[in-house]
């Protein structure tokens, strides 16, 4: 047979400042590209237990069931549903985004219904709609997305989503896949009970161990299920065994991707989660003025802008696919066109660990003052 001649890896070089991934750190490149020992060999457990660690201070949880699911965020996002939510469940969740009609998706593939906020795209949801949808549906879980990477939308008054999900009983289960290393969240401090997160955002890894974190409430309520979680690969009762006290095998983990998720993790920590998410928001204001000042306009009101992710609608004349593409082409930077209501009218810019810095946030500005004109 003759042989498949295929060149030697060489990836275009990107400056990555879309809706993730994100610029990779060096030092968790460097991590990634380590030697993988087994999953089940005493000092990579050792690593699992600083990696649960890490993660749970930067959830803000005290958390004991708290891990990285192998997987891309969306693997997350179907552990915290598939496992919360059982046939016959009802479970509200938010109408103004893209990320909120998947997580609709994997409820009705749970077995649950739905009940959706209506809320327009680019507009956050309103606590008093979510009180209000759980007086109409009492519902079992209320979903909410923090950081709505196809809006750029920051949710606020996290606590009065959660405080009125609690009084109707209902479990709470947050999107923090854009946000987490980033922007400010506080899981159990907001009284959030499941949270899922992705690495390639603003923890600046590759993609594929992905944040999860179930307090004490939800946990009771997945081992308690009458009917098996319809995933085994996801079920968490079945992972507690890899990642719980056993530490028995479930599935080979993703090794690498635990090595970058922890040098990450231990970035966070160097630079303190604060100052983190203050050089999130210093660079994105930065990003923002830049522009405003070519000529772009906001999509989102200010006081629910979210600093990991901005859309921004475009001059008259201009059209999002074709100026991504110049990016691309012409300057090698990677952004985004919008999703939904904005596919044709704005571009999404990202902020995102690595690269919410001076330099890059300089170059992409530069890159599109050239773009545009
Ligand atoms: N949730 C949000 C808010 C996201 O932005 C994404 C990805 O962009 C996901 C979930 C899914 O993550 P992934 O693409 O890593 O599977």
């Amino acid at each position: 047979m003759d042989s498949i001649d295929v060149d030697e890896l060489r990836p275009p070089e990107r400056l990555l400042m879309g809706p993730g991934p994100s610029e990779t750190h060096p030092r968790v490149l460097a991590a990634f590209g380590t030697p993988p020992v087994g999953h089940l060999d005493p000092g990579f457990v050792e690593m699992m237990d600083e990696t649960q660690e890490l993660l749970r201070a930067t959830l803000g949880t005290e958390n004991e069931w708290t891990i990285p699911v192998s997987g891309t965020g969306s693997a997350a996002m179907e552990a915290a549903i598939a496992n919360l939510v059982a046939p016959g469940d009802t479970a509200v969740v938010p109408g103004n985004g893209y990320f909120g009609d998947r997580m609709a998706e994997m409820v009705r593939r749970a077995g649950g219904e739905v009940a959706v906020v209506e809320t327009a795209w680019g507009e956050p949801l309103d606590p008093a709609a979510v009180r209000d949808a759980c007086a109409t549906h009492d519902p079992d879980v209320v979903g909410v997305v923090h950081a709505e990477t196809s809006t750029g939308v920051l949710q606020p008054s996290m606590e009065e989503i959660t405080a009125a999900a609690h009084d109707h009983g209902a479990l709470v289960v947050a999107d923090c896949v854009t946000s987490l290393g980033g922007v400010e969240f506080r899981m159990d401090e907001w009284g959030v009970d499941v949270a899922y997160s992705a690495g390639q955002k603003c923890l600046s890894c590759p993609p594929g161990a992905s944040p999860l974190s179930v307090n004490d409430a939800a946990m009771e309520k997945i081992l308690d299920r009458d009917e098996a979680v319809r995933s085994w690969y996801l079920d968490l009762s079945l992972l507690d065994e890899y990642w719980g006290d056993e530490r028995a095998y479930h599935h080979t983990a993703p090794v690498n991707n635990v090595y970058a998720l922890r040098e990450a993790l231990r970035l966070v920590q160097e630079e303190g989660l604060e100052a983190r998410w203050q050089r999130h928001r210093r660079f994105s204001a930065a990003l923002q003025a830049g522009l405003w000042e070519l000529g772009l306009e906001p999509v989102v009101d200010e006081n629910a802008r979210l600093p990991s992710l901005t859309t921004a609608r475009l001059p008259d004349g201009l059209t999002p696919g074709a100026v991504v593409a110049t990016m691309r082409d012409d300057h090698n930077v990677e952004i985004a066109t919008g999703l939904g209501a904005f596919a044709d009218e704005a571009v999404r810019i990202g902020c995102m660990g690595h690269g919410a810095r001076r330099g890059p946030i300089l170059e992409t500005l530069g890159a599109l003052g050239e773009t545009l004109v």
